[in-house]
């Protein structure tokens, strides 16, 4: 357990900071979407933001939402699944794993061993707007029931970034229709944050081979869709008319 490799992608990181960073007085949390390539490996490629309740020192998730958002990837054959949870202290730093938290980790580790917890405090943060004052731990539980502090990285491979941010939209629309909650979009900011991460201007690639690209053939797809609809209503409309 201890060697575990966990691999953070800029995207899901940019989306935590948003997502724990949009509120300081209230524990957030939500679910990791992921990859296990291997027992050793643990790939965070998104999160899903679900229903759930919040105070200044705890937060509980809705287990519906988990078997929902777990049901939907599957169904979609996403290669994707849950490969853990995240959550804030706001203004208590990440340096800590509760009692709460270990039993709620204990539960992701009963059904994926390699389930991971990160715990953010985004208060330094806020303050200065600085993404290397985001404080984030990564957490497992060991065979003890210990909680143990775990080395993560961040991926650094631009082009799985932005392969990460195009399968995004697909992986979006999926778990939207699963859970009601906001699923974060794309908006400005957080690109934003992603180039911060990436150390790179990520708005060039994704509009040159990107996103745009893929919104013009949704686009160009529903007009097709739309003109044989056209075709069909105008042939049977003839037919019509002829025979009368
Ligand atoms: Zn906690």
């Amino acid at each position: 357990m201890d060697d575990i490799e966990i691999i953070i992608y800029p995207m899901a990181l940019a989306k935590m900071i948003q997502h724990t960073s949009s509120n300081i007085h209230k524990e957030v949390a939500g679910y990791l979407i992921g990859k296990v390539p291997n027992d050793h490996t643990i790939e965070i490629t998104d999160i899903a933001i679900a229903r759930q309740e919040g105070t200044s020192v705890h937060v509980t998730l809705k287990d519906e939402d988990q078997a929902l958002i777990a049901e939907r990837l599957e169904q979609e054959q996403l290669d994707e699944v849950i490969v853990g949870w995240y959550h804030s202290h706001p203004k208590m730093g990440a340096h800590f794993f509760s009692a709460t938290d270990i039993s709620t980790q204990k539960r992701y580790q009963y059904f994926l061993p390699q389930a991971v917890g990160l715990v953010l405090d985004p208060y330094q943060y806020v303050l200065s707007g600085q993404i290397r004052d985001m404080d984030i731990h990564a957490w497992k539980v060991d065979e003890k029931g210990s909680a143990k502090d775990l080395p993560y990285r961040i991926l650094e491979d631009s082009n799985k970034s932005i392969l990460n941010i195009l399968e995004h939209l697909k992986r979006q629309k999926v778990l939207e229709s699963a859970v009601t909650q906001i699923i974060y979009s794309l908006n400005p900011k957080l690109e934003q944050s992603i180039s911060e991460i990436l150390g790179m201007n990520i708005e060039g690639a994704l509009t040159s081979g990107g996103i745009l690209n893929l919104r013009k053939v949704v686009l160009l797809s529903i007009l097709i869709q739309a003109l044989v609809i056209l075709g069909v209503f105008l042939i049977v409309w003839a037919i019509i008319i002829l025979t009368i």
